[in-house]
């Protein structure tokens, strides 16, 4: 594996991640995804929402609000216990999270610290025009709960029999006191959260399930073994309403670190907001004819820590005629673009018939084309962003038998294919 400061240049160089607000000098924990970036993580977000919804008969998926009634943070516990200690260096004056520096003195310069802080990492807004206490809100911390508040409008209006699931993406929000390992640790980032109801007393069975599940996601689309594995938690790790978790961790540069947290949060959540709102979340059991209060187990990813996972993971440098390519070798699902269509020169007859095979491919495909130097040279540029397949258009195309050739990524084999058949053969190889 590569390091992290290798990944970061090239994010930036070809357009994957850049700092946010970068005119400004960046902002600290804030990171943008650029052309190739968005794609990226978009389809990392549709393997797991394939996988997880779509490909299950069990999971049905929402798309909750950020900013929700400030009572549910009250109920989750968020506001009493989404606490961090915070410590300060009296020399340099940097602050760092207790728990993360863990010494006595100051990682930067050796400088005494202060005695920790507690500090809530949520981030509070305004609702309203008027800034005062009553309007204040904040922005979700976790996707989690708003599944949850609607468990029983998802319930009812789905006609769900337990067990069942409530899958959802979205943005969370946590004020880190430090951020950083490049998008590892950022102040918003995604979540893709499967909140899993069962009937008490099947929990750790199903528990169980989840692991290898979420195992097998990140196998399934090109993580390699050797760089995953399932750490479980010692009890005083668990968060306030856990009553078991292992996270799946991946090997980054930086050492073995979470990619995911799989939670036991037993009948937490529900009893919490059934007590704050008073309203009945109970499920009713037909079969033994009794109101139950589900159990949760929670699978809960990180969609910018995933990315940067995929990336690190595909990154290979190979020694090559040239000197050395690096090739990022994507799952063909999750590599940018699929298809790079190259003319072998800028000659007009070349650059017309390749556009016009540009055009064919682009309803079918994430396609894109390049006729800037060499052909050796753009073939190492699509290798650099993973895109699994280029199609050359070259003299003989024009001149005599109307096929392109396909340059395979891995294997850098070549074939010759017929324009018209060009969109099947690609079917096949990107299914
Ligand atoms: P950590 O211990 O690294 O702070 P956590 O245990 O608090 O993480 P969870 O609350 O379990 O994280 O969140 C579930 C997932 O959300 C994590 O596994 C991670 O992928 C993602 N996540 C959490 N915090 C961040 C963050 N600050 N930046 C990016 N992703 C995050």
């Amino acid at each position: 594996m590569t390091d992290l400061d290798t990944i970061v240049s090239l994010c930036k160089r070809r357009g994957f991640i850049f700092q946010s607000s970068e005119v400004y000098g960046g902002f600290g924990g804030f990171w943008d995804y650029g052309p190739l970036g968005v794609e990226l993580k978009r389809n990392v977000k549709e393997a797991w929402w394939r996988a997880m919804v779509q490909e299950r008969a069990d999971i049905v998926g929402i798309d909750g609000s950020i900013i929700m009634h400030p009572q549910t943070w009250v109920a989750s516990g968020h506001v009493a216990g989404f606490i961090e200690p915070l410590v300060d260096c009296k020399r340099c004056k940097q602050r760092f999270r207790a728990d993360h520096v863990g010494g006595e003195v100051c990682p930067e310069c050796g400088g005494e610290l202060t005695e920790p802080r507690w500090f809530n990492t949520m981030f509070k807004t305004f609702v309203g025009p008027v800034e005062e206490d009553a309007a204040v809100a904040y922005m979700r911390p976790e996707t989690a709960q708003s599944i949850f508040v609607n468990f029983k409008n998802v319930q009812v209006t789905t006609r769900r029999k337990l067990p069942f699931g409530i899958a959802q993406i979205g943005k969370a929000f946590r004020n880190e006191i430090t951020p950083g390992k490049f998008t590892f640790r950022s102040r918003e980032f995604e979540q893709m959260e499967v909140e899993y109801f069962v009937k008490p007393g099947t929990d750790e069975e199903w528990h169980r399930h989840w692991f290898q599940e979420r195992m097998n996601w990140y196998i399934r689309y090109g993580i390699k073994p050797a760089n995953l594995r399932l750490r479980p938690h010692d009890p005083d790790e668990l968060a306030h309403y856990a009553k078991a978790c292992a996270d799946v961790e991946f090997n980054f540069p930086f050492g073995w670190s979470e990619l995911e947290g799989i939670a036991n949060r037993t009948d937490f959540d529900l009893k919490q907001h059934a007590q704050y709102s008073g309203e009945d979340l109970r499920y009713y059991d037909e079969e033994q004819k009794e109101h139950v209060l589900p159990f949760v187990i929670e699978p809960s990813a990180g969609a910018d820590r995933s990315t940067l996972a995929f990336l690190l993971n595909a990154y290979e440098e190979e020694p090559d005629k040239e000197g050395s390519r690096v090739v990022l070798r994507f799952h063909k699902q999750i590599a940018p673009y699929k298809v790079a269509v190259l003319p072998l020169s800028r000659k007009e007859n070349l650059v017309t018939v390749a556009k016009d095979v540009w055009a064919r491919l682009r309803p079918h495909f994430m396609t894109t084309y390049d006729d800037a130097q060499s052909i050796g040279r753009r073939y190492r540029r699509q290798d650099e962003i993973g895109t699994p397949y280029c199609v050359t258009v070259d003299f003989q195309t024009v001149e005599q038998d109307q096929a392109v050739t396909i340059r395979d990524r891995d294997t850098m084999e070549q074939i010759r294919v017929p324009i018209a058949e060009l969109v099947d053969v690609f079917k096949e190889k990107l299914a």
